[in-house]
């Protein structure tokens, strides 16, 4: 007896005051029914975030995850093969790192140039693009980095490409390490845009290969990025023209 009570679900909002849901919530199980016939929709996720703190837990802790599994389920797996509990919690972020290219505001992280952020319908994550990312001393750590968003003739800047991507277990990889060891400096204003963390500049840390440019098809020079204290990661590049980068791969 005293056990069922315990594990009576508690469906009243006990979080916040201020929620307007004093008859109760529907059940979790029904949420993700709902939720699955959606296909895990993001906007309506976000949305559902919004009504109340027991919303948002449910969200954070059942919802985002099951957007992740069901968007990148190849990656998702390796993320979680080793028992690192460095995605739970941070379910929403990785969501938002799935669909939101972050763009840069002027005077922010990237200076001099506003590209707004947007959603973007699907983004490939390769772990072998990763490795370009990493200098040969980090290289067996698991890196995921996205194709880059391309947002051609920028003006002076020319054709800029974002990319964005995810370490695995970076709490324990050798680039954390490297950074601290190398005293890098956090960003001292600029934060992660998809879990508000702190930011390394990869580029200070004199920690970007030329590998990096050579995968992104961009100038050896015109490359930075950023890795947050979650081990998300984000960066900029000016991309070669396509003919250019196109003879430099003839020639490889
Ligand atoms: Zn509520
Ligand atoms: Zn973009
Ligand atoms: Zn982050």
């Amino acid at each position: 007896m005293v056990k069922t009570m315990i594990l009576t679900k508690q469906y009243r909002c006990i979080h916040s005051s201020s929620c307007q849901c004093t008859k109760g919530h529907l059940s979790e199980d029904v949420i993700f029914l709902v939720f699955q016939q959606l296909n895990w929709n993001p906007k309506l996720i976000a949305t559902l975030s919004c009504v109340c703190k027991w919303f948002d837990d449910l969200a954070k802790r059942v919802l985002w995850k099951e957007f992740c599994r069901t968007r990148a389920p190849k990656m998702m797996l390796d993320l979680q093969s080793s028992g690192s509990h460095s995605v739970d919690g941070n379910w929403r972020a990785l969501g938002k790192l799935l669909i939101y290219c972050s763009g840069c505001t002027k005077g922010g992280l990237f200076n001099n140039i506003n590209i707004p952020g947007h959603f973007v319908y699907r983004t490939r994550f390769s772990r072998t693009s990763g490795k370009s990312f990493l200098l040969p001393q980090c290289r067996t750590d698991v890196l995921y980095v996205s194709d880059p968003c391309e947002h051609l003739d920028q003006g002076d800047e020319g054709d800029v490409g974002f990319f964005r991507g995810i370490f695995k277990s970076f709490s324990m990889s050798k680039v954390r390490k490297m950074l601290i060891k190398r005293k890098a400096q956090l960003h001292p204003t600029e934060v992660c845009p998809y879990c508000k963390a702190k930011l390394w500049s990869m580029q200070q840390a004199e920690m970007i290969p030329q590998s990096a440019s050579c995968r992104l098809g961009a100038y050896d020079d015109c490359i930075e990025y950023y890795v947050c204290l979650n081990g998300h990661m984000l960066g900029i590049c000016t991309l070669l023209p396509l003919s250019d980068s196109e003879e430099a791969s003839e020639l490889e």
